[in-house]
């Protein structure tokens, strides 16, 4: 699960891990901390992969706020066809969830549907669409 703070932007090389754990945005990214607006910035990689990329940084990360009023966001696809992916997000807090909703994506002209979540939420949600749909892209080229 995603820190919820965390705005992620471009891939990181999975190399940065011995073996690499099954991460929320699908593949490890890099990205900015908006965690306080006005300074706004890139943390060290190694933050990006243990705190920014897993969430459940409360008390593990000095930038994130103590009124945080979540810990994590998870994606989780629920129905896809070539065109079209729905899928939910879940932010939580101590593990338990604050705020869900479902979101669709169309593939051909990369419109996600998003009404009412933050920004910051729609660039993660675009994250994990983008490693899921290279995740697929490989998977169906590999099909006999
Ligand atoms: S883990 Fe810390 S540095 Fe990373 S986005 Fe969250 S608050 Fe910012």
């Amino acid at each position: 699960m995603a820190c919820p703070f965390f705005v992620p932007s471009h891939r990181l090389e999975i190399a940065g891990w011995i073996r690499a754990p099954r991460l929320p945005l699908g593949d490890p990214f890099g990205g900015a901390c908006h965690a306080r607006p006005a300074d706004v910035i890139e943390p060290p990689e190694s933050r990006q992969r243990e705190l920014c990329n897993c969430g459940y940084a409360r008390d593990r990360c000095d930038r994130f706020p103590r009124d945080g009023a979540a810990d994590a966001v998870r994606f989780s696809v629920t129905d896809e066809t070539l065109t079209m992916l729905s899928f939910v997000y879940v932010v939580e807090k101590d593990h338990a969830p604050v705020e869900y909703g479902t979101l669709k994506y169309a593939i051909e002209d990369a419109r996600l549907d998003s009404p009412n979540i933050s920004d910051i939420l729609v660039q993660q949600a675009r994250a994990f669409l983008e490693s899921y749909l290279s995740r697929r892209a490989i998977v169906r080229a590999a099909a006999p």
